[in-house]
Order: C-alpha cells, then sequence, then structure tokens
C-alpha cells in the first residue's frame, strides 16, 4: 500500500518507481515534500482536498509534461501519443525500460532485479542475460556503470545521462 495516499501498487504496468508508492506521482509528491491543496472558498466545497499537479519532462521529446494523482497520468513519462510511440533504433524499443529502470533507481542493481521489473510490462520479456547483452552495449557509451565481480555485476545509470530523455539515449 502506498505510504502517500494508501492506494495499492499499479502491478499491471512497468513500475520503474520506488515500491514504497502506488506510483510515479506519490513518490515525487513524497520526495517534493508537497501537501495536498483546497482549491475552493466555497462552503460546500472547502474541504475538498486535491493532490497539486507534477511538472516531469517527457522521456522523448524533453518538454515539460504533467503528472496527476489520478490512475491514468500517475505513471506517465511522454507529453503525448506522439512521443509515447516515438520511433528509435531498430532493436532499441526493448531497451528503453532497463535504461528507464536504472535512471530512477537509487543504488545499483543486479541484472536478475532489473529483469524481474522490466518484466512488470508485458509487451517485452526480459531475462538477466538480455539484461546484460542490453547493458554491455550502454556500458561502451558510458551511459551505464557497471560495478562488483563478474556474474554479480551491479549496473546503475551515469549521474550525467539522467538528465537526458531516455529515448534520446536510444538514436
Ligand atoms: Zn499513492
Ligand atoms: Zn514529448
Amino acid at each position: 500500500m502506498c505510504i502517500v495516499c494508501g492506494r495499492d501498487l499499479i502491478e499491471s504496468c512497468f513500475v520503474f518507481w520506488d515500491s514504497d508508492y502506488c506510483s510515479y506521482y506519490c513518490q515525487r509528491f513524497y520526495e517534493l515534500k508537497l501537501t495536498k491543496y483546497k482549491p475552493s472558498k466555497n462552503t460546500h466545497t472547502k474541504h475538498f482536498e486535491y493532490y497539486p499537479p507534477i511538472v516531469i519532462s517527457c522521456e522523448n521529446c524533453g518538454e515539460d509534461t504533467i503528472l496527476r494523482w489520478r490512475l491514468q497520468d500517475s505513471s506517465k513519462a511522454f507529453c503525448s501519443h506522439k512521443c509515447n510511440s516515438a520511433k528509435v533504433k531498430s532493436r532499441s524499443p526493448k531497451q528503453y525500460f532497463p535504461l528507464k529502470l536504472l535512471k530512477h533507481t537509487k543504488e545499483p542493481l543486479l541484472a536478475s532485479e532489473i529483469a524481474k521489473q522490466c518484466d512488470s510490462q508485458r509487451a517485452h520479456r526480459f531475462t538477466s542475460h538480455a539484461i546484460c547483452n542490453i547493458l554491455r552495449i550502454h556500458s561502451k557509451k558510458g551511459i551505464i556503470e557497471r560495478t562488483g565481480d563478474s556474474g554479480y555485476h551491479k549496473y546503475a545509470m551515469a549521474e550525467q545521462y539522467k538528465s537526458h530523455p531516455v529515448k534520446s539515449l536510444l538514436r
């Protein structure tokens, strides 16, 4: 259950945020120390409280887009359908998921942990082996940093790439 709002974790989609929260919205709400607001002075509705909109940048074009608490907008990563479906290099659509996950995780992760998290979306399946292959490509470019011993490598995204739209790293 979410430590911010009490809602259950959304399990049917790609979970790239911390599992203490139902959605990426609630994680940002907590990290930014936001509070709910009461928009109305009307006697009948003034007790209503709302979750404020939170600005994030689109993972394709980098423009500002709004995250909202309501379910369908609470964990989005793109400003529009066009950016969501924007093309990357032919073998790269699958590579979006581990990179997006590592952009948000605070600790380096094992390939098996990354595969499990990336499997939370249903379009692509991931094994530890597939994750290793994908991340090897990106560690050669310096986007991903690998630490630890062979077989127990842990992966993290290099800090300077976390401000880039993820899809821009796949073109
Ligand atoms: Zn929540
Ligand atoms: Zn966009």
